[in-house]
């Protein structure tokens, strides 16, 4: 048995990507999946020569390693991670991994909502101002194996709380923190104050050069840059005017950048993408494209012309007069929240799934001033009954997408939404929330 330089933990994108570094780097690797590994990951692992196996763990081979990198998805109660820990071993993640070997310029994006959306967005601003860039993360090709085979001179990194978890040396240039709610607390020992922390390893190492872009509205956010000393030049966004450096709207319609008195103004409803928390994201993408000096005129029309994604606030179809959307992404309440807030029609609310401990009374006022009927969508819809029984008068219950909305569609008329925001996980019902997502649309255009 030959021990590895590096165990790779997970043979997903992340965990692919950061073995072909570490072989092209001249580590010895040995890549382990307890489940199965998609073909076309194993191929390339063959081609690179990197020694792997799929559906167990072979834990001498693994603890004998010099580090492990771990695939976000694999949480650190699992019993190869603690004995990984009880002898020392560095387990790290594909993310600090790859910061290792590349010089570029990082724009990391993290918060509990619009991450995705945020990194893309920032990810199109760059390019169509002709900047080498990668964009990374949970998105398109990881980091890891983009610095392994196509180094850029910039990455919008899209960082979620598991990978920050596993980074200790890594150091963000821009770090941007959206907002953080409740959420994959059984990761947390269910304490939101671990959350909180793991959110802010998005700032450390920062120096007085580097910048941090966040929402100064979220009072957890603020709550803890008070008790932290963080060196870094400070951007905050917020819905109210502040004047200083950072983002806000004045009166309701206009969206301001202050950058070192530099300032930029657009109109909120030439923004692309819709609903108070888009306004949001669009400012954190912004001021990340201001603090690298990207022209004024590249960004309004980049904030202009971005073409929304799948899933999130999604306009599927207008049929007979009723509209549909599709936000199946949004997978909490605080999503959910800001998609509600978002639609100004009368609401039928496709909700429920997997309950991740939901606190449904945050979304009380909302439903009573904007939703005319429920149609759940999930196995056990208890907690929703309960929170919305008394206000809704008879909530219908289904278990395929085809239901709900064959349901919504006879409980609607003309000038009303059928909303797909969850607030829950897809799994009950669905393999994940894009399987989740398309059925619905299928649903809709078989109408
Ligand atoms: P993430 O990658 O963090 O899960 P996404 O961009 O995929 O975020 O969006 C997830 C869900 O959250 C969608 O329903 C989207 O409409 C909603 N959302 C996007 N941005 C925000 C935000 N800033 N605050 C709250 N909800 C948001």
């Amino acid at each position: 048995m030959i021990s590895p330089d590096i165990a790779v933990l997970g043979g997903g994108e992340s965990g692919v990507g950061a073995a072909i570094l570490a072989k092209k780097k001249g580590f010895d690797v040995w890549l382990s999946d307890i489940g199965t590994i998609n073909e076309k990951y194993k191929n390339v692992l063959s081609n690179y020569g990197i020694r792997w196996e799929e559906k167990q763990h072979s834990k001498k081979l693994i603890l004998s390693a010099g580090q492990i990198i771990k695939s976000p998805g694999i949480p650190d109660h699992v019993e190869i991670i603690k004995m990984a820990h009880e002898l020392s071993i560095p387990v790290i993640s594909e993310i600090e991994f790859a910061g290792r070997y590349t010089d570029a310029f990082k724009i990391c994006i993290t918060g509990s909502n619009g991450k995705t959306t945020t990194t893309l967005l920032t990810g199109h601003i760059l390019k169509n101002a002709g900047y080498n860039v990668g964009v990374a993360g949970n998105v398109g090709q990881s980091f890891a194996w983009q610095v392994a085979e196509k180094d850029h001179d910039y990455y919008v990194l899209e960082i979620s709380s598991f990978q920050l978890d596993g980074m200790y040396d890594f150091k963000a240039d821009v770090a941007v923190l959206l907002n953080i709610t409740p959420d994959h607390l059984d990761r947390y020992d269910n304490q939101f104050e671990n959350y909180v922390q793991s959110k802010f390893r998005i700032v450390q190492n920062q120096t007085a050069a580097d910048h941090f872009v966040y929402f100064q509205d979220d009072p957890v956010i603020a709550g803890q840059i008070k008790k932290m000393n963080i060196p870094s030049h400070l951007y905050p966004f917020s819905g109210n005017q502040n004047g200083n450096d950072g983002a806000w709207f004045k009166n309701e319609k206009t969206l301001v950048i202050n950058i070192n008195s530099e300032i930029f103004e657009m109109e909120i409803k030439d923004l692309a993408l819709t609903g108070r928390h888009n306004i949001y994201n669009s400012m954190a993408s912004g001021i990340s494209a201001r603090l690298i000096d990207i022209r004024k005129e590249v960004i309004k029309q980049s904030l202009a012309d971005f073409e929304n994604i799948e899933h999130r606030l999604e306009h599927v179809s207008v049929v007979r007069g009723i509209d549909f959307i599709n936000d199946s992404k949004a997978t909490n309440i605080n999503s959910a929240w800001y998609a509600l807030e978002s639609v100004n029609k009368p609401v039928i609310w496709i909700v429920g799934g997997m309950d991740k401990g939901n606190d449904y009374s945050q979304l009380t006022e909302l439903v009573k001033n904007k939703v005319k009927a429920i149609v759940c969508l999930g196995k056990d819809n208890t907690r929703i009954l309960e929170a919305f029984g008394n206000i809704i008068p008879g909530i219908i219950e289904t278990t395929s997408a085809e239901d709900a909305v064959k349901t919504a569609y006879y409980l609607g008329q003309k000038g009303d939404v059928v909303l797909l925001s969850p607030a829950c996980a897809s799994f009950d019902l669905f393999e994940n929330f894009e399987d989740r997502g398309q059925q619905f649309k299928k649903a809709v255009f078989d109408l």
